[in-house]
């Protein structure tokens, strides 16, 4: 993820990174820093197999729903079973209860519905997603820019 206090962009090693040893400032990091929390460490409904460790895969929440933060180096650590199963009864609910299931893979991006995926392609800071509904239905997504999208609403 970015941390903008550190100049840090999304997909880079944050320069108080240690591999294999962890933050180097860690009494000194940044607010962005110390407000995160990893959603599989305070979410019970994901069990042991989600450790970002083992899964390759950090949990985190947004405005719209849930992300799933692939390892680049594993980038089909998310299909894997049990997970793929869990992710798409998220969809389900996410589905009924106007919550996005959204996996990143790098810049790339892959809205998840109960019942397909729409795969959105590289999408920048300054882009919005924006899901296409039939109900509570998804049956389509595209990338706008945010500025296309203050002006529609
Ligand atoms: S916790 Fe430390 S290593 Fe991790 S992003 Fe923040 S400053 Fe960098």
């Amino acid at each position: 993820m970015a941390i903008e206090m550190l100049a840090k962009p999304a997909g880079a090693w944050c320069p108080e990174c240690k591999p294999g040893r962890g933050c180097q400032s860690y009494e000194n990091r940044p607010a962005e820093c110390r407000s995160f929390n990893c959603l599989w460490l305070i979410d019970q409904r994901f069990g042991p197999h989600w450790k970002p460790n083992k899964s390759k895969l950090v949990l985190t929440t947004s405005q719209d729903g849930i992300e799933i933060r692939c390892d680049p180096g594993f980038p089909d650590a998310w299909r894997r079973e049990p997970i793929r199963s869990e992710i798409t009864r998220l969809a389900v609910s996410g589905e009924e209860h106007d919550v996005t299931v959204l996996v990143i893979i790098g810049a790339k991006m892959m809205l998840v519905a109960p019942d397909r995926e729409f795969d959105l392609g590289v999408v920048g800071p300054h882009q919005r997603i924006v899901r296409e509904l039939e109900g509570k239905r998804v049956i389509g997504a595209t990338v706008v820019t945010a500025s296309d999208l203050d002006e529609r609403m």
